[in-house]
């Protein structure tokens, strides 16, 4: 059939990876389409690119279709993918174009040319032979294809050279894909005896494959989690399957990508937005056509188009980090549970603290669990004591108590090494005007600026402001009356280079490592013993094994737990078990100090008895009691505005618009969590409903009834972080 006889039955559908509506109608311009094949389609003036969604809907008149112009020769998405993308859309409350933006980061995956022209001995022998004709047929005679330039440099000749024995036919050309298959990971390249519970927890998982479950792998710190995964891992890759292992943050994977190869002999393929392009391209093909077996990533490696994925791994489940905050909003963690339940392949949500919706599952027994009830080896867990601030006071303008002071004497005095744990960039989170009390805050955002020392600078860690400390207060121009108040990780190197000058320090934040390659040096450091007290932010609290490392001091075990907030409190501790738990993971036992103005609180009664499960009971008895989730479920809706009237007026009609339904409370409009933010103002409401509610439909019929206007930008976010 030829383009322009087309009975209207051959248009198909075509939704673009962006947040327009759609799909859109096209003709099929010939060529044979299916749901799920990438495509070029004229946009405007423009060719862009887009996925086949369907057939056409006959919205538009055939005559006025434009044609799809090309079909890339790449491997479809896969089914499962489609319709993943269609499910999560509707459950996140997306454009489905945006969430098929994620599937095609691939960059120049689709671009031809998809294969190279490489030549190798043909039949033909040349008419006309020279010695460097004959010295290139040498080269060729392994018969292995090979690049003009290749022939020339192996056989010392000029491509002029080569490039005649091509025409003479003495060469011949074949197409080879630009991207070889990656090595492919052996099952028992350096396995390891696994202890009885590792082996019981390995064999279920290895049970549990080829068909849908969801299992919290719970294993206290060192217990062995990721070897006893491996094992999983292992037998996909034995039968041929693929393998994603999500991991929270980007800075966790080299030291994964390195283990990872010690126990399968090559690397998985990586894949996060740090990765370079190229080696996105190649690993995006890979992956589509099924060569790439495992892939390790951050939340995005969620989206690739696995053809045959058999098993998924969230590990460090409970993390934050594994929600995506801008953009299309979800929770990696609980997508992959989705994912799977999609391809009928079993997902593992690893954690030593899982979080409280995970940890109720396994509870209800929704999800398997597998516990790992004691750390590998001679290793113990650290014994955990609380520090009380308010008897134990540290000196004036000074932030280490006498216990926690004496406890890090003592340690590197044995020569080990200590850990001090603060959750705070910089040198001090609050500046302050002694004589009129007036705090310095950023222009455009409703935060303190935070003062950094070592770069002689006030800044705004929300939107990157800054400026100098000023020696005069703005506002009652008092000369030298700024002090800093509080500390962060700068202040308390400060204090610990003061109280002991001959002790190596080092500050761990991402103020001082840039990206995870310095940040793995600096740890490395610290494992090889280089470093006596290490000061750290969060980026010290997971992932890393110090042999030598037998204090750890949390300075400030309150911070977080100020604004009465559940999810707070929860991960509070995750946070001081997670910190506390990298004391000790070797032979010489451990100890962490937990400095805290309220001991009494249930959370550091909990956190030093170890007794992580009657915390998360008496959590979730308080979060049922309040309808929380998991025990009911939260939709944000989140207003943000350069223009203070256009939000008042649509806060406004949105309040008004809310739809009555029994089970479902709106709170809001209300200042959001950030009420400024890079200088828009930000309102928020919260829908709050029971468990089975139709939360989405509920928040799609609201806003329909009362779309945004241009000024306001509007931000869904089902299940989100915070429930206040
Ligand atoms: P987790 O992921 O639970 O924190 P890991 O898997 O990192 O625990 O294990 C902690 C340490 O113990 C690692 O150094 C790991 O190699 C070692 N280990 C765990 N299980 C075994 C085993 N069966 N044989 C040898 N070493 C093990
Ligand atoms: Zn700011």
């Amino acid at each position: 059939m030829s383009l322009f006889d087309q009975p209207p039955g051959e248009s198909v559908s075509v939704l673009l990876p962006s947040g327009a509506p759609g799909p859109f109608d096209y003709a099929n311009g010939g060529h044979d389409l299916k749901r799920g094949d990438i495509v070029a389609v004229p946009l405007g003036r423009r060719e862009v690119l887009g996925v086949v969604w369907g057939s056409g809907t006959g919205e538009v008149a055939p005559e006025r279709l434009k044609a799809v112009s090309e079909r890339f020769e790449v491997p479809s998405l896969p089914p499962v993918l489609t319709d993943f993308v269609d499910w999560m859309a509707g459950y996140v409350i997306a454009p489905k174009g945006a969430v098929l933006s994620l599937c095609l980061r691939g960059g120049d995956a689709l671009v031809p040319p998809r294969t190279k022209t490489l030549y190798r001995r043909g039949a033909l022998e040349p008419v006309r032979t020279t010695p460097q004709r004959q010295r290139s047929l040498q080269a060729a005679a392994d018969g292995m294809a090979r690049a003009p330039a290749e022939f020339a440099e192996l056989a010392g000749v000029g491509v002029s050279a080569v490039k005649g024995l091509i025409e003479a036919g003495a060469l011949e050309p074949i197409e080879v894909p630009v991207y070889g298959a990656p090595p492919c990971p052996e099952p028992d390249y350096a396995r390891v005896t696994l202890s009885e519970a590792q082996r019981t927890a390995a064999d279920a998982m290895i049970a549990s494959l080829g068909t849908f479950s969801a299992t919290l792998l719970d294993g206290v710190t060192g217990s062995g989690k990721t070897e006893t995964y491996f094992e999983a891992v292992a037998a996909v890759v034995r039968e041929g399957g693929q393998v994603l292992i999500l991991l929270p943050e980007i800075a966790l994977t080299v030291q994964f990508m390195e283990r990872f190869e010690a126990r399968f002999g090559c690397r998985p393929t990586e894949w996060h937005s740090d990765v370079k392009s190229t080696d996105r391209s190649r690993a995006w093909r890979q992956v589509a056509l099924g060569d790439a077996r495992v892939v390790v990533g951050a939340r995005s490696a969620l989206f690739l188009p696995y053809p045959d994925l058999r098993l998924i791994i969230a590990d460090e489940e409970h993390d934050a980090a594994y929600k995506q905050e801008d953009g299309v909003i979800y929770n990696a963690r609980d997508m992959a549970v989705m994912r799977a339940r999609m391809g009928h392949c079993p997902v593992v949500l690893a954690s030593a603290t899982p979080s409280l919706e995970s940890w109720a599952n396994a509870e209800q027994g929704r999800y398997r669990h597998l516990t790992l009830p004691a750390r590998f080896g001679p290793a113990v867990l650290p014994t955990i004591e609380l520090v009380d601030l308010r008897r134990d006071k540290p000196p004036s303008q000074r932030f280490l108590s006498p216990a926690l002071e004496g406890a890090i004497e003592e340690t590197i005095a044995r020569k080990e090494q200590a850990l001090l744990f603060l959750n705070r960039r910089g040198y001090a989170p609050l500046n302050i005007c002694q004589s009129c009390g007036h705090r310095i805050a950023c222009p455009n955002c409703s935060a303190w600026l935070v003062e950094h020392r070592f770069r002689a600078k006030l800044a705004c860690h929300h939107c990157g402001f800054e400026r100098p400390k000023p020696r005069e207060c703005e506002k009652c121009h008092a000369v030298n009356a700024i002090a800093s108040s509080g500390p962060g990780v700068e202040r308390i190197a400060e204090e610990v280079m003061q109280l002991w000058p001959e002790a190596r320090v080092a500050i761990a934040s991402s103020d001082v490592l840039h990206g995870p390659k310095q940040t793995q040096e600096a740890l490395e450091r610290m494992a090889e013993g280089g470093i006596d007290i290490l000061i750290g932010t969060q980026i010290v609290a997971k992932g890393h094994n110090f042999p030598n490392l037998t204090l750890v001091g949390v300075v400030d075990a309150d911070l977080g737990l100020s604004g009465g907030d559940p999810r707070a409190r929860e991960r509070t501790f995750q946070l001081l078990h997670q910190v506390a738990g990298r004391a000790g993971r070797h032979a010489k036992p451990g100890r962490a100090l937990l400095q805290t103005h309220q001991p009494e609180d249930r959370l550091m009664q909990a956190i030093a008895a170890g007794d992580r499960d009657r915390f998360l009971k008496l959590e979730a008895t308080d979060r049922e009691r309040l309808g929380f989730p998991p025990y009911g479920r939260f939709a944000a809706l989140i207003l943000s505005s350069a223009d203070e009237a256009a939000i008042e007026a649509y806060a406004d009609a949105l309040a008004r618009a809310a739809p009555r339904a029994e089970g479902a409370t709106v709170w809001g409009p209300a200042p959001a969590l950030m009420a400024r933010l890079r200088g828009r103002t930000r309102l928020r409401f919260l829908v709050k409903t029971t468990r089975n509610f139709r939360i989405q439909d509920f928040v799609r019929e609201w806003i329909a009834a009362c779309p945004p206007p241009n000024k306001v930008r509007l931000a869904v976010d089902v299940d989100p972080q915070s429930f206040i």
